[in-house]
């Protein structure tokens, strides 16, 4: 890469961006960082089905264990063909529709706010005595499914593992701390302790790297002009109700609206980057205490806002772009919604009533990165 990090000049008061040298720092940022470069496609490939291949035997295992869970898994949309992975194909999404919780026995009611929904069960029909334990009565006397169904799920999940890992199948280490950062072998797993997540976390040693596993178990849900969409629970932190449930779009549908150019493609690929490095600073506890941080700049918050971006872009320069979608970002820390959170947030871009939310912590890095590029090429260019 050409530019280092380290801080070298000193800024004017008649500050001044430099596009140019912000369109080289992405252009080489994700050069350099996209699995894409760094990996074959067909490394890529092999990788990438041989994760899919352990979580449809773990998934089939578990149905087999008891009926009761017996799903079927979907990937979300593959980033190798989307160009948009970093560093390493260290993580997947998997969706696993639960058989049982089909259109027969649930109806989904809107909740008053028309963002989330309650999974209402018919109790007739729901008749094994694991799920009856995991219904919850409302006020008004409707049986819901609670959150109970997941702790349920990933007790038989574990027993699943230990079996698979007696038959020879893979290797299960058993329980581990969601943050660790262990190198597994090839075909040694473990699933997160977490006691109140609402998916399940599992860590694999894969043919490139040790991948980082979120899998959903879900309910089917509606099949609309933006393609498949699922029900997924929701952490109680997101809405402080239980039993909540949110529909999320499994696949991006292939439309123009939905798909970055190549340029957005680097730009998304560059704030990843920021983002990894951010996340690296939390995890290793070296940024100070007096930056709170709940640490969830996710990629999806990172995608929406490129999105959002794209939408009215009119630059044919993705250094002015960089600045921009930073700036706008910035824009949100002084802003009157979030000045007393630590958190800033967007419009979801499938569901524009729901937000998503991001550290402002790491807001303040991408800032610290847009002014140290800026410096450091004012540094070069006065040598
Ligand atoms: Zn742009």
């Amino acid at each position: 890469m050409k530019y280092t990090m380290a801080a070298g000049g000193v800024l004017t008061n008649t500050f001044k961006y430099n596009d140019k040298a912000f369109a080289q720092f992405v252009k080489d940022v994700s050069y350099n960082a996209c699995t894409k470069h760094l990996y074959t496609l067909q490394e890529l490939k092999h990788n990438a089905s041989y994760v899919l291949e352990k979580i449809q035997d773990i998934c089939t295992a578990l149905g087999d264990y008891n009926l009761v869970f017996r799903s079927k898994v979907h990937e979300q949309n593959n980033l190798i063909d989307d160009g948009t992975e970093i560093i390493q194909p260290g993580h997947f999404n998997f969706f696993s529709v639960l058989e049982l919780l089909d259109g027969v026995t649930v109806l989904f009611e809107k909740n008053e706010q028309n963002q989330y929904s309650r999974v209402v069960a018919d109790g007739m029909s729901l008749t094994p005595p694991i799920i009856r334990e995991c219904l919850s009565r409302t006020k008004e006397g409707d049986f819901v499914v609670s959150m109970k169904l997941m702790k349920e799920l990933k007790a038989h999940l574990i027993k699943t593992l230990e079996q698979l890992h007696a038959k020879g199948v893979l290797t299960f280490i058993g329980q581990t701390n969601r943050n660790h950062t262990a190198i597994y072998p090839l075909g040694t797993v473990s699933i997160d302790d977490s006691t109140h997540r609402p998916n399940i976390h599992l860590r694999l040693g894969a043919p490139l790297c040790t991948v980082d596993i979120d899998l959903w178990f879900c309910v089917e849900g509606r099949t609309t002009k933006l393609g498949h969409h699922v029900m997924i629970p929701v952490d109680e932190s997101e809405t402080f109700k239980q039993d909540l449930w949110k529909e999320i779009v499994v696949e991006r549908p292939n439309d123009d609206r939905y798909i970055l150019t190549d340029p957005h493609k680097q730009l998304l690929c560059t704030l990843k980057l920021i983002s990894y490095i951010y996340n690296m600073l939390v995890n290793k506890g070296e940024l100070p205490q007096t930056i709170q941080t709940t640490c969830i700049s996710s990629t999806s918050y990172i995608r929406t806002i490129v999105l959002y971006h794209q939408k009215t872009c009119i630059s044919d320069s993705v250094g002015e772009c960089f600045t921009n979608i930073i700036n706008s970002e910035s824009v949100k820390l002084f802003d009157e919604c979030s000045a007393n959170t630590f958190h800033v947030s967007t419009q979801d871009w499938f569901y524009p009533e729901r937000r998503i939310y991001s550290d402002k912590a790491y807001t303040i890095t991408m800032i610290w990165f847009l002014h140290n590029i800026n410096n450091t090429f004012d540094t070069i260019c006065s040598l």
